[in-house]
């Protein structure tokens, strides 16, 4: 795998210093901490890009760690896509697959500890009147008249809390830190609350939970992580982490925060994500218009497209917004070198070539990969009836429409040069049904004639007799405006879903070797975008294409059609 240059260079300069200094025997060791309550999508892939990266790259380690202290929201099925994804992404993180759950015995002991020191208490506001006492921005909380509770009964009460001897909510274990500072988060946060519900690893065993931020920093410290590598919202988080782990005396990673990753027509909210599936708006989490790595996998991305990609958008400081032309671009370079070119026509119009004998075939040498001889070539049926697309027909051509029009001849790619001479409607609907050519035998292979005779327009096409239609997906964005998340006052982000984000095509005709395509292989139609072979709908002899992405860049088109 290519080393990740341009990314994390702020991440890096730490780094050098503090192996330079000597700091943590010179060891880099990193984590990916994901909270199995969702699948993984392409901002998760950016955090796994720099914190496998940077371990990669040093000779350290990353660990990946699931962040499970949530048991409302968290299952296993979440565990296994998470797994399946950061090892599809290409890294590996051996035998150090951890929990923060394993953790739960350590995280009490640390929580009695913090009591046993004056710095934790156990308060019995109502979340109302925690809110209250809190403050807010401008004005600072209230200390709880439970905050000097004596240690003895905070710590009878705290192990009531985990005996079960008191119901949901009732009461919390609080750190004791700072009610006036103007960090929120240091305003004496909650550290374990009661829940009971069952815990997808620990079952029934607790019915206390610690929080997030007691536990994230803590699971942190037990695996002797030297940098956590966070998005930048964790920045107001770093005191308090600071502060649990100076407080018990434990092994204290350094923090560093990197901008989030946003995407252009694309929602990265978990929660966002998790309503389309469950109000079945697109088919699952893997649904090739997701923006999750499963849904990028299936789509057809590759690993390195989307590696390549985390690397070249970098790593700042500051959040900005990616154009999704930037994503494309790096699948679309790869499979430019990669992907053999066939020929399909999506939206099929007739073409029946008069002065070609019936019953004729030939086969025509077509070129594999122009980028690359070693792909060869192979043969295409060439016949009296054809299929082009309906768009390189115009009855009345605009200016500077190359294509076929009545009275004007085109090269198809690879056969000859054909001539429309009559276009055949249906007399109800006066659609163009067929048209009629004439071919020029001097043309074989697609080649200038004798004469010097020269035309601009180049279509595909597919022999009407060998075609095959197996089904072809079309995507477009799930969301039809550049930030989803601008949506009017007392409205959705559904609002702003694109109606038309899947077209299903039954009738495409393509080539016949495109049949025999296996689940997982990329394809370029010709002057049609890539496709990849479904690999969950697909069927021995019946492939299901899904448009990977389009071969031009077609976000301006995507615009204009925004309403105004
Ligand atoms: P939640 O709201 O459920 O916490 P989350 O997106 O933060 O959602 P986590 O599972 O906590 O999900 O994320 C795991 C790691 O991925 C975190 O370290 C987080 O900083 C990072 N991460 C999440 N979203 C992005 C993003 N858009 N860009 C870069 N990194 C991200
Ligand atoms: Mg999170």
């Amino acid at each position: 795998m290519e080393p990740q240059k341009k990314h994390s260079i702020f991440i890096r300069d730490i780094n050098d210093r503090d192996l330079a200094n000597g700091k943590n025997g010179g060891r880099i060791h990193t984590r990916f901490p994901p909270e199995p309550n969702g699948y993984l999508h392409i901002g998760h892939a950016k955090a796994i890009c720099i914190s496998f990266g940077i371990a990669r790259d040093y000779r350290g380690l990353c660990n990946l760690r699931f962040d499970d202290t949530n048991p409302e929201k968290e299952e296993n099925e979440y565990v296994n896509s998470i797994r399946e994804d950061v090892r599809w992404l290409g890294f590996d993180w051996g035998d150090r697959e951890y929990y923060a759950s394993d953790y739960f015995d350590s995280l009490y002991q640390h929580a009695e500890t913090l009591i046993q020191k004056g710095k934790a208490y156990v308060c019995d506001l109502t979340a109302d009147e925690q809110r209250e006492y809190r403050g807010t921005l401008t004005r600072p909380g209230k200390n709880s008249p439970y905050r000097d509770r004596p240690v003895e009964e905070n710590l009878d009460l705290f192990r009531r809390m985990r005996a079960g001897e008191f119901p949901d909510g009732a009461r919390v274990l609080r750190a004791k830190i700072d009610m006036a500072s103007p960090n929120m988060n240091m305003r004496d946060p909650t550290m374990y609350r009661i829940k009971r519900v069952s815990h997808h690893r620990t079952g029934d065993r607790w019915c206390i939970y610690p929080m997030y931020d007691f536990t994230h920093c803590i699971s942190d410290s037990i695996e002797g992580i030297t940098h956590s590598l966070c998005t930048l919202e964790f920045e107001n988080n770093r005191p308090l982490y600071d502060w649990f782990l100076v407080e018990l005396g434990i092994h204290r990673p350094q923090q560093i925060e990197f901008a989030r990753l946003n995407l252009t027509h694309t929602v990265l909210s978990k929660r966002v994500l998790l309503r389309l599936v469950q109000q079945k708006i697109v088919s699952g989490w893997d649904d090739p218009r997701m923006p999750t790595i499963s849904g990028f996998r299936r789509r057809g991305y590759t690993p390195s497209s989307i590696r390549n990609f985390c690397d070249q958008i970098g790593v700042a400081k500051f959040n900005s917004t990616i154009d999704m032309g930037v994503l494309e671009n790096s699948i679309r370079e790869e499979l430019n070198k990669t992907a053999p070119r066939m020929m399909a026509v999506l939206k099929p119009l007739k073409v029946v070539i008069t002065n070609y004998p019936e019953g004729k075939t030939e086969e025509l040498e077509a070129v594999n990969n122009p980028e690359d001889p070693s792909a060869g070539s192979r043969k295409v049926p060439f016949g009296r009836e054809l299929y082009i697309e309906q768009e390189d027909f115009r009855e009345t051509p605009p200016p500077k429409y190359f294509r076929l029009a009545p009275g004007k001849e085109v090269r198809l790619r690879y056969a000859y040069f054909i001539k429309c001479e009559k276009v055949i409607k249906d007399p109800a609907t006066g659609d163009v049904k067929e048209v009629h050519c004439t071919y020029d035998p001097e043309t074989r292979g697609g080649n200038n004639p004798p004469d010097g005779r020269k035309v601009k327009g180049t279509i595909h096409w597919v022999s009407a007799k060998h075609a095959v239609s197996p089904e072809v997906r079309l995507y477009e964005p799930l969301f039809n405006v550049k930030d989803p998340n601008d949506f009017p006052e007392g409205k959705d982000i559904f609002v702003n879903m694109n109606p038309q984000s899947l077209e299903v095509l039954k009738h495409a005709k393509l080539e016949p070797a495109l049949g025999q395509m296996a689940p997982g292989e990329r394809v370029q139609f010709e002057r049609m975008g890539y496709f990849f072979v479904d690999p969950k709908d697909s069927r021995p002899g019946q492939p299901v294409f899904n448009r990977i992405v389009t071969l031009r860049d077609t976000w301006g088109k995507i615009e204009q059609k925004r309403p105004a």
